[in-house]
């Protein structure tokens, strides 16, 4: 049968209607069926190497036409190992990666379209393939065999158990290293589990992760501040090596009335809700109240999920942006959910107070609407303030999903510990901090960048930390 390529008819994720998704924190895309996967899956050219640019845009370089040929072929679970070879992750990876601009920004039929040399439409839905390869394997409990290795008597502190921590900790003890996982808060996640609300990642999917690592024979030590319970410097004499994954989850305020009641670093929220379940209030123990209105300042992945959170508490929500849709670091797609279901978005207006009552409670926050004016550093048009343009968004609560920062409480009282201009700590292209022994990854060292990238770079941390092990501390 001759080979169908249809280059316009990408096959999009059926979606949950919106009026149905804002009332509960159910996953609303539904992932591919077997003949949509199976169709959309033929849509890709599978590109000789020299032209596979998608594997390039993939962080942790997943053999994408690889395991797209296994589906075409019929072969689920060949595709899901091609993924796990680069992603332990797969039906993560799948939901919450930025693939427009990682994999499918660069995939062929896209880049051509986009630099006008041939018009071959959208690229291929790769986020929503690797999610049905994964889910198929996770759905149908699809294990892939592999010898318990040998212990090697090398035991790694892994502190944080976000995505760099986990990945690093899989790593580690696939290579028969005892490894110790130190976090925080009481589940193990990171942002994933904090931070991303259940509407767009499943907690079962994540759990499902988590019980790889323990059958790994991965122990976890929950409610563990490093840095307070526990300091780094005990760590680097008990373990023979640690990995720090912490993160950059320190939100920041920072205008005119951001003391009053009302309030919220995005973090706050999403912990409230994604972590202690507020939205089950009062049959869970935490309540977030965020009044009718809210007002969230940002543009990022956070200021989204605040809005995907807000909107399924009921509250009417503007989110507050100073740029424009196009120079966001948001899924394209996800303001287009968003405003979907109800959100008010203001682009192009920078908020420049925020207002409260006698009783020092949030009422409004006034903003500025902005111009595009002269490109600034990044490369992207600096936004000029537009004279007279001053306006008042009634609100009751104002919520901050800007300037995540990370927090040094881990690795503050290390005397030598090497940190950048930014803050984050200064590692050399192995992931080795300035002191022995001591490796980092993730938000920590690139101040704020995906999941996938944070799984990359633990991934790698595991390697060195491995030949760091055999080569210089040597049992
Ligand atoms: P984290 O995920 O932050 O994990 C760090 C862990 O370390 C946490 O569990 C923390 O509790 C723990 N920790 C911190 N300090 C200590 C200490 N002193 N002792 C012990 N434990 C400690 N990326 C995407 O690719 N797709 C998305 O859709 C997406 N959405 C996002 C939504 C939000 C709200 C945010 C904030 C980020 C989002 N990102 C997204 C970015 C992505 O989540 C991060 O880049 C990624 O989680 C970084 O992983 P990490 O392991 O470095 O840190
Ligand atoms: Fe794309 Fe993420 Fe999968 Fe890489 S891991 S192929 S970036 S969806």
């Amino acid at each position: 049968m001759a080979k169908r390529i249809r280059y316009e008819d990408r096959n999009p994720e059926p979606l949950m209607e919106a009026s149905l998704r804002v009332k509960s924190f159910r996953e609303y895309a539904f992932g591919y069926s077997v003949p949509l996967a199976l169709d959309e899956a033929q849509r890709c050219l599978f590109c000789k190497d020299a032209d596979q640019r998608c594997i390039k845009g993939c962080p942790i370089g997943v053999d994408i036409p690889g395991f797209i040929k296994k589906i075409t072929e019929g072969d689920l679970i060949g595709a899901y190992k091609k993924i796990i070879e680069a992603d332990p992750f797969p039906s993560i990876c799948g939901r919450i990666c930025p693939q427009e601009r990682q994999c499918e920004g660069s995939c062929i039929l896209y880049y051509d379209t986009v630099r006008g040399k041939r018009n071959k439409g959208l690229p291929v839905s790769i986020g929503a393939l690797e999610k049905f390869v994964g889910d198929f394997a996770r759905i149908s409990g699809i294990r892939i065999e592999r010898e318990r290795p040998k212990p090697t008597g090398y035991k790694v502190a892994v502190v944080g158990a976000g995505p760099a921590g986990l990945a690093c900790a899989y790593d580690l003890a696939l290579l028969g290293h005892e490894v110790h996982v130190f976090e925080a808060l009481s589940k193990p996640g990171g942002v994933m589990a904090y931070g991303i609300p259940h509407a767009r990642l499943p907690r079962d999917i994540l759990d499902g992760c988590i019980k790889e690592l323990r059958d790994l024979g991965v122990k976890f030590f929950f409610g563990y501040v490093v840095g307070e319970t526990v300091k780094l410097s005990q760590l680097l004499e008990e373990y023979h090596a640690v990995f720090l994954g912490v993160g950059a989850g320190r939100g920041s305020l920072g205008i005119k009335g951001d003391h009053l009641k009302g309030v919220y670093s995005a973090i706050e929220v999403l912990t409230r809700v994604g972590l202690y379940r507020a939205d089950q209030f009062p049959n869970s123990a935490m309540p977030v109240d965020l009044g009718k209105k809210t007002a969230i300042i940002g543009g990022g992945f956070t200021a989204v999920d605040c809005a995907i959170t807000a909107l399924r508490l009921g509250v009417e929500t503007h989110v507050v942006y100073r740029r424009t849709r196009e120079t966001s670091s948001a899924r394209q797609e996800e303001w287009d959910h968003i405003r979907e279901e109800g959100a008010i978005i203001h682009w192009l207006t920078q908020p420049i107070e925020i207002l409260g009552d006698d009783k020092g409670k949030v009422i409004g926050l006034k903003c500025i609407k902005m111009a595009l004016g002269e490109p600034d550093e990044s490369g992207r048009p600096r936004p000029v303030p537009v004279e007279g343009s001053e306006h008042i968004i009634e609100c009751d609560s104002v919520i901050f999903a800007i300037g995540q920062k990370a927090n040094p409480i881990a690795y503050k009282d290390l005397p030598g510990l090497e940190l950048t201009k930014w803050g984050t700590l200064k590692v050399d292209e192995n992931l080795r901090t300035s002191i022995k022994g001591l490796f980092a990854g993730g938000d920590v060292v690139n101040g704020g960048d995906t999941v996938v990238r944070a799984l990359a770079e633990g991934r790698k941390a595991a390697k060195s930390i491995h030949r760091f092990l055999i080569e210089e501390v040597k049992l």
